[in-house]
């Protein structure tokens, strides 16, 4: 018999601004899918995209998790430290030939518009953006929460990997640095269900394999807008930790009995771990505040 592969979890927020109730929401939920199941938690800061990082947020953001008792193993990664391991396999897929420049302006390539440069000559002397060439056959996974989904990536297009300002893209470093960490379960917020076959396929490309996915929902304000930085959700509010756990909690469909509202965060935690139920949101994709 061989042993079962130690289960190797992660979440990795970029750091363009402080936690709110949204971001806590999905590191606790994939804290607790890993501690529930003797694994590693691992923290790794997304921090490729310079012009949206803000300064200090990191430190910020590895405060929150402390406070919150979530505390992470290893130490922390930075995407920025893997530069070069990214020229790498851009290199192979290039090689491959599965790459093609593109000239496209940067509100085509923000909005993944059809972009023509598949067929064009380009002048590598001009500033350009790398895609990844899709084809046709079709992408299926099964999701923890949101069950079987397949795609077709001609259909999303080709998609880019390195952006004209030179920096990587998501879709691509996220596919590389899971790999290169061990992480075989990613558990993240449903807004980011549809870039998981783009990733698949990048995997499939790359001969990597692919970790188990959980797409938990994402928590809405009273108006139906998910929390984020863009609608200005407030960062979450250190003081008073066992409150906002408690309060994850229920949001989790956890059910936490009264009396545990009281207990400090160590203990309200240790109870969601043995209790941690992910089935009570299987099919929810989002849930309000109100
Ligand atoms: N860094 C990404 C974000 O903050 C999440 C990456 C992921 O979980 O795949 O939206």
């Amino acid at each position: 018999m061989f042993d079962k592969p130690t289960y190797i979890g992660r979440f990795a927020p970029s750091p363009t601004g402080p936690l709110h109730l949204g971001s806590l929401y999905t590191a606790l939920a994939s804290f607790l899918d890993a501690k529930s199941q003797q694994g590693l938690w691992l923290l790794r800061i997304d921090d490729l995209d310079n012009p949206r990082n803000i300064k200090g947020a990191d430190a910020l953001i590895l405060k929150t998790l402390a406070a919150f008792g979530l505390h992470w193993d290893r130490a922390v990664i930075y995407q920025s430290q893997s530069i070069s391991g990214y020229e790498v396999a851009l290199q192979r897929l290039q090689d491959d030939y599965m790459l093609y420049a593109c000239q496209c302006s940067r509100k085509t390539l923000a909005n993944d518009e059809p972009c023509s440069c598949r067929d064009k000559r380009i002048n590598l002397a001009i500033p350009h953006a790398y895609r990844v060439k899709t084809d046709s056959r079709v992408i299926g996974f099964r999701d923890q929460l949101q069950g079987w989904l397949s795609y077709n990536p001609a259909e999303q297009l080709d998609f880019v990997i390195k952006r004209k300002d030179q920096i990587f893209a998501y879709q691509f470093a996220v596919v590389l640095d899971d790999y290169w960490q061990g992480v075989n379960h990613v558990v993240r917020g449903y807004d980011l269900l549809l870039s998981t076959p783009k990733q698949i396929y990048l995997q499939k490309l790359l001969g990597l394999s692919m970790p188990k996915y959980m797409h938990v929902p994402i928590i809405i304000d009273a108006q139906g807008f998910k929390l984020s930085k863009q609608t200005l959700a407030a960062p979450v509010d250190l003081n008073r930790p066992e409150r906002l756990i408690y309060q994850l909690l229920g949001l989790l469909k956890q059910n936490p009995p009264e009396d545990l509202k009281v207990k400090p965060v160590n203990e309200q935690l240790d109870w969601a771990i043995s209790h941690w139920n992910p089935k009570a949101l299987l099919n929810c994709q989002a849930m309000g505040l109100h």
